[in-house]
């Protein structure tokens, strides 16, 4: 490792107790640890409500990378760089403590005040924790300062406003790291260099020879114990505000003009802006919603959304969405991007399929649909890859065709080789680059889409539950594509 690689920073984690900190933050702070990124000059702070010595809290951090860490020697000296304090993020005195242990550790490992503040807590507090932050003198010191918010952020296009508000008047818009953890995912930032570093792909990546575009991001678990947050959210906000609309926004971008944060977000921003908005009539007939039922799949029995814990049990709040997005640009008129995304569904995947148009007239046998559709599909998890479907000739006699596969797989199927979403993510914020992390443009723009469709929802009827588990959706999700002429691409055998 050379010292180059080392960030320096002092890292406060508010929620430090719970379970996005134990599964994911200090794993990830281990990995960048152990690969030399974080060295000696770094502290974490964690603060939660609950009275916990350091030993306490350097016990869990240990624990919760006990699967990955080469040496308890090694964990021992990661663990250390942690400190606990307990805090009320809603009671001002509890902020003094806080920055009395963030000033000295400043000093002790020499931080230079570059200060991280993670909100790693429920989104009501992200307002009040900047604000004091701010107030009581945090971001005095030299050094640069970063907020990472984790999402939801907001519920609709007003509280996102007013969440941001809050913000701004602590942080300046490049200060704010917005996660979309999706956007870390090795396969989604090799979206830019599959489309911009192979002139066969982007010279095709347009609507005179592209059919349609498809992006699914199914799971197969329910909603299990985030029933509460759930029901007030839905599939739509959860995944679709967020996750897919990035996702679309990377795909239908224009080439930036230069790799860099400003320029991309330009472009994405570009997209977004092209995205059409539907209203009314548009919204029923573009967007499909759906809840599963109880039944059996995956060789057991199991329960309805409206059974789960903390869930309504007359909730009409979806756990599937399919929909039709069209792009109002030269590049992509005409070319609808397939999206869907949902939970107990047929088996676990995000993927994305790019389907380009058929030749003009099949020479081989007279039969267009003996020739297969060359498609490109981007694999994002769990497994990562691409894999381009072409026809070839069959070995032997005559002209027959056959399809055949080109396949790249980037890493094992359990993902070992490549570094966690957060790991990248943590680390880009240490470096300052914010380009995989969501700006106030795109979010702004992507509650807008939403808000038009979840208001023409509330105001409609549902026929819920309306999906089996195990399955991929509603019939109304097939029909969506069978009536332009299309159908989904399999994501799963089981479909
Ligand atoms: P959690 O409920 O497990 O943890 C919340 C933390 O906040 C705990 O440490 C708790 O002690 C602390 N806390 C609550 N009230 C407090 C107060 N008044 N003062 C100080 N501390 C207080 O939640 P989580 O699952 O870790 O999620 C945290 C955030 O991350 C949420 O915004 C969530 O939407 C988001 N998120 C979580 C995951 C995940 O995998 N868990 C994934 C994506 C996003």
């Amino acid at each position: 490792m050379t010292d180059n690689l080392e960030q320096k920073a002092l890292i406060t984690i508010f929620g430090g107790t719970g379970d996005l900190a134990n599964r994911k933050l200090y794993p990830s702070l281990y990995h960048l640890f152990s690969k030399g990124y974080l060295k000696k000059n770094f502290a974490v702070i964690g603060t939660a409500r609950r009275e916990w010595s350091n030993d306490f809290f350097r016990d869990k951090v240990k624990e919760s990378i006990q699967d990955i860490a080469t040496s308890s020697a090694e964990a021992d000296e990661f663990a250390s760089h942690f400190y606990y304090q307990s805090h009320d993020v809603t009671n001002k005195e509890s902020y003094v403590s806080l920055k009395t242990l963030s000033d000295s550790l400043d000093q002790k490992y020499d931080l230079a005040g570059n200060r991280i503040f993670y909100l790693a807590m429920a989104p009501n507090f992200f307002g009040i924790i900047a604000s004091r932050i701010k107030s009581e003198g945090f971001v005095d010191t030299k050094g640069f300062h970063r907020l990472i918010i984790e999402k939801p952020f907001g519920h609709d296009l007003e509280s996102a406003k007013e969440l941001n508000d809050s913000l701004r008047e602590a942080f300046h818009e490049d200060e704010i790291y917005r996660i979309d953890h999706y956007l870390g995912k090795e396969m989604i930032q090799n979206i830019s260099v599959i489309r911009f570093a192979n002139s066969i792909i982007e010279s095709l990546w347009n609507n005179r020879y592209i059919d349609n575009i498809q992006v699914t991001l199914s799971e197969t678990l329910g909603v299990e114990d985030r029933g509460r947050y759930y029901d007030e959210s839905g599939a739509l906000r959860d995944m679709v505000q967020n996750h897919i609309l990035q996702i679309v926004s990377l795909l239908a971008m224009e080439p930036p003009i230069k790799l860099s944060t400003k320029e991309i977000r330009h472009e994405k921003v570009r997209a977004l802006r092209s995205l059409r908005v539907y209203e009314g009539e548009e919204v029923l007939k573009n967007f499909i919603r759906g809840q599963y039922s109880a039944g059996h799949a995956f060789g057991k029995e199991l329960k309805g959304y409206r059974e789960e814990d903390n869930v309504n049990p007359e909730s009409n709040t979806e756990t599937f969405v399919a929909a039709k997005l069209l792009i109002d640009n030269f590049r992509w008129t005409g070319v609808p991007f397939y999206i869907r995304t949902g939970k107990r569904l047929a088996g676990k995947a995000t993927q994305i399929a790019i389907r380009f148009k058929d030749v003009p007239m099949n020479l081989f046998s007279g039969d267009m649909a003996a020739l297969g559709g060359n498609v490109l599909v981007i694999h994002i998890q769990p497994n990562e890859g691409i894999t381009l479907h072409l026809n070839v000739k069959k070995p032997g006699q005559g002209m027959e065709t056959m399809p055949v596969n080109l396949n790249y797989a980037h890493s094992s199927p359990d993902g070992m080789n490549t570094p966690e979403a957060y790991e990248k993510l943590i680390l880009d914020c240490l470096r300052g680059d914010a380009t995989y992390f969501s700006h106030w443009d795109e979010v702004s723009l992507s509650w807008n889409f939403i808000d038009h469709v979840a208001d023409v929802w509330k105001g409609t009827d549902t026929h819920f539950p309306n999906y089996k588990p195990g399955t991929m959706g509603p019939d109304e999700a097939d029909e969506l594509l069978t009536k332009d002429g299309f159908s989904w691409f399999k994501v799963h055998e089981e479909e």
